[in-house]
C-alpha cells in the first residue's frame, strides 16, 4: 500500500468539479485518508513549486496556484502513485487519454485541474508540506 499527494487545482474548484474529481479517485481503488480546503499563499505556492523556479511559466503557476482556494488530499491504494498519474492523465489536456480527468476537465496545460505527486520521495515530501502525521486517518 502506497501514498500520494493531490491537489485539485483552482480551475476545478472554482467550476465546482471537486466531487466529481474525487469519485475518479474513489472509482479507481485511490482512498482519501486526508483532505483540507485552502486558499495557498503565493508563498506556499512558490515554495510548493520550488523545484519549477527556473522554467519559464513559474510565475504563472505561481499565480494561479494563489488565485483561489484549491482541494489538498493525501490518497491511498496500490501503487498510488502511478495510479493517481493514469487516472490524471497528460500534463497537456490536449494529450491526455480518454476518461482521463485532465482529458475531461482540463482547460490547458497551466490550467490541468490536478497535481499528483510523481515518485515517492517527493510525494512523502508533498504530504509534509501540507499535513501532519495525526491528519492522515
Ligand atoms: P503536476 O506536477 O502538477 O502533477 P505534471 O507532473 O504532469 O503535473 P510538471 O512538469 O510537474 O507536470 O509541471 C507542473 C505544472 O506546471 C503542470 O501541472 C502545469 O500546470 C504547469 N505546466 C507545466 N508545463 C507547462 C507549460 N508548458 N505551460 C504552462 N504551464 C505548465
Ligand atoms: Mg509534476
Amino acid at each position: 500500500i502506497e501514498r500520494t499527494f493531490s491537489i485539485i487545482k483552482p480551475d476545478a474548484v472554482r467550476r465546482n468539479l471537486i466531487g466529481k474529481i474525487i469519485a475518479r479517485f474513489e472509482e479507481n481503488g485511490l482512498r482519501p485518508i486526508a483532505m483540507k480546503k485552502i486558499h495557498m499563499s503565493r508563498q506556499q505556492a512558490e515554495g510548493f513549486y520550488a523545484v519549477h523556479k527556473d522554467r519559464p511559466f513559474y510565475g504563472e503557476l505561481v499565480e494561479q496556484m494563489s488565485a483561489s482556494p484549491v482541494v489538498v488530499q493525501v490518497l491511498e491504494g496500490e501503487n498510488a502513485i502511478l495510479k493517481n498519474r493514469e487516472v490524471m492523465g497528460a500534463t497537456n489536456p490536449e494529450n491526455a487519454a480518454e476518461g482521463t480527468i485532465r482529458k475531461d476537465f482540463a482547460l490547458s496545460v497551466g490550467e490541468n485541474s490536478v497535481h499528483g505527486s510523481d515518485a515517492p520521495e517527493t510525494a512523502a515530501e508533498e504530504i509534509k508540506f501540507f499535513f501532519n502525521d495525526d491528519e492522515l486517518v
